[in-house]
């Protein structure tokens, strides 16, 4: 039916990828552009000679000139962005260039501060609006699933939603002392930074890590948390009619939150780039380069995630309380993908957010965070595509 552009070809990609494949009735033709073009080839070759088609290419995805180039060239319905959150802005760029939808899973980052905000890609919207295009932001799982659940919940569940608690729950096991489930220099940035969630119109600051809670999650069991900033709190504070808080908690495990100390005590996840041997390095970059690679992960990991929302509002003038989460098992993911469900929870909603745009099913020009869209036929494609949501009525509350 349409022609898709991923770019990137990490742990995400690979799961998105898989699932382009399953899904060719909408996918007839994939290219993989990324980087290293290696992976792209390995790739194809591993699921090449299905009924989707698969082509791939080198690219700098900084270089908005070599994007346009092969967006001209290949002519695709969407660009899906799965590189890194620094390439937004010019993988935004060339598809205005080139009138090309754009749908990505996170949102701007400049390199030099860790400082995640839409404000960057909110810019673009009038042009845009313009050029006819559409972008839909956050189509991952936090951000992204948790914007649908929440739009569906406002849609049929409430009239209003006071409060929202994201609870992000991994219980996998991936054997190591220390690793990261999704790319290290992105994952340690967003959780060495100072955590913060919305209140009576402002937002409240807190310490890393400071604010803990225990959670008792369905399927997992009891968990100790943490409340973290996170990029869909500030979509979510202007979309959802009626909000007065929301929260975001992670789960993290003692050995994670060891580690993590010392690296940070020791200087070894700071972006500031020091003066070795002659040559400037980035600590936290190259901690990455010694950290395993998510991807390698998968054979490794055993045990589930439990990701959610968890709404408090009022239906019909009484008080109301709806609890929608995904429970992911990590080894069934990697029996059917090769990956671990971190990146099956992101890659399995980036394909389907760029399915519905292709289709047309998604179809409004600007640019728009994940909620501001229908929720109904992305809450039916879970089901369909491998991460089937489950609801409750009277869930324990976080206080
Ligand atoms: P990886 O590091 O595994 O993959 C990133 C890929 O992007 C790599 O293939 C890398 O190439 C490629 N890349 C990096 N820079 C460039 C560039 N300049 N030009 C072309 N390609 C480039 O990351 P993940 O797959 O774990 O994450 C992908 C995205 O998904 C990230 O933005 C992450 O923040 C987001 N994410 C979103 C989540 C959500 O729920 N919304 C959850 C988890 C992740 P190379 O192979 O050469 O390194």
């Amino acid at each position: 039916m349409g022609k898709a552009l991923i770019i990137g070809c990490g742990g995400v990609a690979s799961v998105v990828i898989h699932k382009c494949c399953q899904n060719s009735e909408v996918f007839s033709e994939i290219m993989i552009a990324s980087r290293t073009k290696s992976k792209c080839d390995a790739l194809k070759e591993k699921l090449g000679g299905g009924k989707t088609k698969i082509q791939t290419a080198k690219v700098d995805a900084d270089n908005i000139e070599e994007l346009i180039t092969l967006i001209n060239g290949f002519k695709p319905n969407v660009v899906l962005n799965l590189a890194l959150p620094y390439q937004d802005l010019t993988i935004m760029e060339a598809c205005l260039a080139t009138k090309t939808n754009y749908v990505d899973t996170a949102n701007y980052e400049p390199k030099d501060t860790a400082k995640f905000e839409y404000k960057w890609q909110w810019a673009y919207r009038e042009r845009f609006e313009k050029a006819g295009i559409t972008a839909l932001l956050g189509s991952g799982f936090d951000p992204g699933v948790t914007g649908v659940f929440s739009a569906y919940a406002q849609k049929h569940h409430f009239n209003e939603i006071n409060y929202i608690d994201i609870l992000d729950a991994n219980a996998g096991d991936h054997g190591y002392p220390f690793a990261t489930n999704f790319n290290p220099e992105i994952n340690i940035r967003e959780v060495t930074a100072k955590g913060s969630y919305w209140e009576d119109g402002r937002w409240v600051e807190t310490e890393p890590m400071e604010i803990k809670r225990v959670y008792n999650f369905p399927q997992i069991g009891e968990k100790d948390m943490y409340l973290l900033h996170h990029e869909e709190l500030e979509s979510l504070a202007l979309n959802i009619k009626g909000i007065k808080r929301i929260r975001f908690f992670m789960t993290f495990g003692q050995s994670y939150l060891t580690h993590l100390k010392c690296l940070q005590n020791v200087g070894m996840t700071s972006i500031e780039p020091i003066e070795f041997e002659g040559k400037k390095i980035v600590p936290l970059q190259f901690l990455k380069a010694v950290l395993p690679d998510p991807a390698s992960l998968g054979p490794r990991t055993k045990g589930k995630t439990n990701i959610g929302c968890i709404f408090r509002g009022k239906k019909d003038g009484r008080d109301k309380t709806y609890y929608l989460y995904n429970v992911c098992d990590h080894q069934e993911c990697y029996r059917e993908v090769g990956s671990q469900a971190i990146s099956y929870t992101t890659g399995v909603p980036a394909m389907i957010g760029a399915s519905l745009v292709m289709q047309r099913i998604w179809k409004k020009p600007g640019v728009f965070n994940i909620e501001e869209f229908d929720p109904d036929p992305f809450m039916d494609a879970l089901n369909k595509w491998g991460l089937p949501w489950q609801e409750s009525f009277n869930p324990v509350l976080v206080d």
